[in-house]
């Protein structure tokens, strides 16, 4: 690797891991719930904002972690319900400027239940409603709920902001750690607290591009819009899978849409201040990491087996992807 690169690989900030275990879930309120998507979406997405005043958690989360939900009951077997992880909306300072009211974007999931296990009953098509996300989506300010975490230490921004330009790239609710990080990078913590006085706003280049099934999934939406109208380096791009292909931005994925604006992208990408983040749906990684090496803007975020030497990326088996591509210090990725 050359010196340039390396001098420009970023310095990760040190994340508290785990301070409030699975094990010993800790009480924390719900401060406020509203909808979050930018229309009459079948899909239901709310922006929850959690207190966790007085808690471990108090000031020690950063952008781009996740904190658990331990929903009451027991599951199916009996056992208490498991810890959800949770990506965290807000910035470090939180909503509040303080530390102490963290937010998440999360998805009811709700469908019509189908086989998961082999001896599922293919006929049984009943409401199928996942736990946690339900009972997150449900509470109404003043409820209790218990947390945990936080976890996740490597999809965070960088210690010098101002050494990095960035590409964000989201599908759905994966745009949830990008709320956060551009609020930082933007929007600053509230006048009158005392993480105001030092902070500044970024003037490096930003790119979000957010993929969504129609434009009334959008998250967020009016908010990142706003952004962009008001900083000139800050470009927002929606990707919409379902609508007509006739116009830009619709009937493609987030790396189909990257494909066509890549001359824009490539300043950033191409440069020494690059970093590349994706987090979203299992699987968006393969197009966008293909993307980039057809473009010839691999190298600095990817690191490729010598098996790969001389095979086009649109050619990366299954396996290769799993085994032989590995994103690197330049390329966070958070899919699942
Ligand atoms: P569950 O009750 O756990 O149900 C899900 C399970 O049910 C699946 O695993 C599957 O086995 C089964 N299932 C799914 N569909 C069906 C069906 N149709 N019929 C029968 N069975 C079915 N989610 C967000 O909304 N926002 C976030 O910011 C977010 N961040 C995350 C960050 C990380 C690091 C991780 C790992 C996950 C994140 N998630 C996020 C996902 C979240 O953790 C939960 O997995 C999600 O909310 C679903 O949990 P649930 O309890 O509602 O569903
Ligand atoms: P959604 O609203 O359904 O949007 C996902 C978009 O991505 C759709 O437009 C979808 O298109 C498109 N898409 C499908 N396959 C793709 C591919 N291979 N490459 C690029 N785009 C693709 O999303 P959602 O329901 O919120 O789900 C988002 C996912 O992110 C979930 O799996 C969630 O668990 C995950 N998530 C992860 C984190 C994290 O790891 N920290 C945080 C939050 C969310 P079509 O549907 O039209 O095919």
């Amino acid at each position: 690797m050359s010196d340039h690169a390396t001098v420009n690989e970023p310095s990760m900030p040190e994340a508290a891991m785990h301070l409030v275990p699975p094990t010993a879930p800790t009480d924390a309120v719900v401060t406020s719930t509203s909808l979050c998507t930018k229309g009459k979406s079948a899909s239901v997405v709310r922006h929850v904002c959690i207190d966790v005043g007085g808690t471990p958690l108090e000031g020690r989360f950063l952008a781009g972690q996740s904190f658990g939900v331990v929903p009451p009951g027991t599951d199916a077997n009996g056992k208490p319900h498991k810890v959800r992880l949770y990506s965290i909306a807000s910035p470090g300072y939180g909503e509040d400027g303080h530390g102490r009211v963290l937010s998440t974007t999360v998805k009811r999931l709700i469908d019509e239940r189908k086989p998961q296990r082999p001896g599922d009953d293919p006929d049984d098509h009943g409401l199928f409603l996942g736990v946690c996300s339900n009972f997150l989506c449900d509470r109404k300010a003043g409820d209790v709920v218990q947390v945990t975490g936080p976890a996740g230490k490597r999809f965070l921004l960088p210690t010098d902001r101002q050494a990095h330009d960035y590409v964000f790239v989201a599908t759905g609710t994966g745009i949830a750690p990008f709320r956060g990080m551009i609020h930082e990078l933007l929007v600053g913590p509230p006048e009158g607290t005392p993480a105001r006085a030092a902070w500044r706003p970024s003037t490096s280049s930003i790119t979000l591009v957010m993929g969504t099934p129609y434009t009334t999934d959008l998250i967020y939406d009016e908010w990142f819009a706003g952004l962009a109208a008001a900083h000139p380096n800050f470009t927002y791009h929606t990707v919409i899978s379902r609508e007509s292909a006739a116009t830009p931005g619709r009937g493609a994925y987030v790396h189909q849409y990257m494909d066509g604006i890549v001359e824009s992208l490539r300043p950033t990408l191409a440069g020494p201040r690059g970093l590349i983040y994706l987090c979203g749906l299992s699987g968006m990684q393969v197009g966008v990491y293909r993307m980039l090496a057809r473009h010839g803007l691999g190298d600095q975020y990817l690191s490729l087996h010598e098996e790969l030497d001389g095979v086009a990326p649109d050619a990366w088996t299954d396996d290769q992807l799993r085994r032989r591509v590995h994103a690197t210090r330049r390329c966070m990725v958070e899919v699942y």
